[in-house]
């Protein structure tokens, strides 16, 4: 197969460039090629001031957020058997599971649960080992906090759960 031959196109002369450059730069064209780019994709009637805090935004499904150590609704005592494995998943060795062994039922009994929120990167791996689904990350995202020590959540904390603020004006 013959192919064609390439097209010879002569290059500008350094002047024909050098105009072109000071013209595009005189008339500002980069800047209103931007503009046109930035219009075109802006449709005003896509466009929404979300109202936060006075309105709540609505957070993906599956998004993880603050952790809650869930009860049983029924007998109101935690569905933690205590078995560490949520510690043992998690990459950053945030979870620490405090327990001891009751006597008389040879089980284990969880006596102190600690979830330093800071260092947790919301990977959600405790949340998948938790045999008994009683860890969760909740779709609450407000954790800021002024101190280190109150980003470590306690047991009573995270069974209290999330408690998002309300805001009124
Ligand atoms: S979400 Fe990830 S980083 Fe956070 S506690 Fe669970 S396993 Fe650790
Ligand atoms: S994996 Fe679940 S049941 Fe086991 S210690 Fe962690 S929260 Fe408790």
């Amino acid at each position: 197969m013959c192919l064609p031959a390439p097209l010879d196109i002569p290059a500008l002369p350094p002047q024909t460039s050098a105009m072109n450059s000071f013209f595009k730069r005189l008339f500002l064209a980069d800047f209103w090629k931007g503009m046109i780019l930035t219009f075109r994709t802006q449709n005003p009637k896509y466009i929404y001031t979300e109202q936060y805090p006075q309105e709540r935004p609505m957070v993906a499904e599956r998004y993880r957020g603050a952790p809650r150590l869930n009860m049983n609704p029924e007998t109101g005592e935690t569905l933690c058997i205590a078995c560490n494995l949520c510690s043992l998943a998690c990459p950053e060795n945030l979870i620490v599971v405090g327990w001891h062994r009751d006597d008389a039922t040879r089980r284990k009994v969880l006596t102190n649960f600690t979830y330093d929120t800071s260092r947790c990167m919301f990977c959600g791996l405790c949340e998948d080992a938790c045999p008994t689904d009683c860890l969760e990350l909740t779709q609450d995202f407000e954790m800021a906090s002024y101190t280190r020590e109150s980003a470590i959540w306690d047991r009573h904390r995270l069974e209290e759960g999330p408690t998002p603020a309300r805001y009124t004006r």
